[in-house]
């Protein structure tokens, strides 16, 4: 069964996904895990969970003096949300691209975010917004052992040989 290919590490690049609470009640979870498995993504940690404030001051530690903050705090603490990590080649840039314009107002028709969210203050995701910020965000999200490393059987029609 599982012949242990690793695949090489341009493929294994991760990125912290979350699916915020205004998604989950509006029922746009499914839709949203949809897109990044249609695209080749491989899905490789998933649970729902209330965010309390202090994983979101960690989270959002450079947005702590804005003055949306305190609403940023509300919304996203106002129900349970979505986290997950996706692994693939160039998945933080191209998870970026998918989700759209932080201001869902320019956000791109075809976009997370310009097909299902109409203002910044209800934007439906997060997605990791460099390689660095996905490592650390990961840590804030997940513990080590909520990763699970799996084989694709589909890498080399996704990738090629
Ligand atoms: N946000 C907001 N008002 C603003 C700017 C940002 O409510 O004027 C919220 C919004 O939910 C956004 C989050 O703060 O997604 C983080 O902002 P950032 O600039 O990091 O955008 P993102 O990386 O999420 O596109």
């Amino acid at each position: 069964w599982l012949c242990g290919v690793l695949a090489p590490p341009e493929l294994q690049e991760k990125t912290l996904v979350l699916v915020k609470p205004d998604a989950v009640q509006r029922r746009l979870v499914g839709n949203v895990i949809q897109r990044f498995e249609r695209r080749g993504f491989k899905l490789v940690a998933m649970k729902l969970l209330q965010a309390d404030q202090g994983l979101l001051d960690k989270h959002y530690q450079q947005l702590r003096q804005k003055p949306f903050y305190p609403a940023l705090l509300a919304y996203m603490t106002s129900g349970p949300l979505v986290a997950m990590v996706w692994e693939g080649y160039n998945v933080v840039r191209s998870t970026r691209a998918m989700v759209g314009d932080t201001d869902s107002a320019a956000a791109a028709a075809g976009t997370i975010r310009g097909d299902f969210s109409m203002h910044v203050s209800r934007n439906v995701v997060h997605a990791s917004d460099s390689v660095e910020t996905a490592r650390r965000e990961i840590g804030f999200w997940f513990q080590r052992d909520e990763l699970v490393a799996w084989e694709s059987g589909d890498q080399d029609y996704t990738y090629g040989p």
